[in-house]
Formats: structure tokens, sequence, C-alpha cells
């Protein structure tokens, strides 16, 4: 990770470096249910991908637990396909 003069990495956008993490300017993503931000954050020794997602919900309350347990199952799939990372 190459480092600024302030001791931020290059993509950092200077907000809570303070608060001994530094993070990127969020990516917006429009999706056809929702809604994605996509925020990468570094701290001391590893960094992440800051995911914040907004997906809408059927007004049927059945329908709406099952959409939320197919959205856990599918965010499980996604990190698990993901390779190791060594930090
Ligand atoms: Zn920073």
């Amino acid at each position: 990770m190459t480092r600024n003069r302030a001791g931020c990495p290059d993509w950092c956008r200077g907000h809570g470096c303070a608060l001994g993490e530094h993070r990127a300017h969020p990516v917006r993503l429009q999706l056809p249910n929702g809604s994605a931000v996509l925020t990468r954050v570094a701290g001391r020794a590893t960094q992440h991908a800051e995911v914040r997602l907004s997906v809408r919900l059927p007004a049927d309350d059945t329908a709406a637990q099952h959409r939320l347990l197919a959205l856990l199952f599918q965010l499980q799939t996604l990190t698990a396909t993901l390779p190791e990372v060594s930090s």
C-alpha cells in the first residue's frame, strides 16, 4: 500500500484518519431492487471492504422473510467464494 506524506494510502479521502482508519470515497451502485455502497477501509494492520446494502422487500411478511433468508445465503456464498487473503 503506497502512502502519501500525511501517512495515508493514496486512495484515502482524508476523513477519519486520526481515528486510526483510512477510508476511500464510497462507490454507489444502483441495483435492480435496491442499492449498494462500497467503501475501502484500512486499519493499522489490515484492510477491508465495507458494504452497505439496501434491498427492497416484498410487502407480504412471509415473502419478506424468504427474501431476507435468500440474502443471507447469497452473502455467505459470495464471501465463501472469494480467495483467502493473507495479512
Ligand atoms: Zn487517511
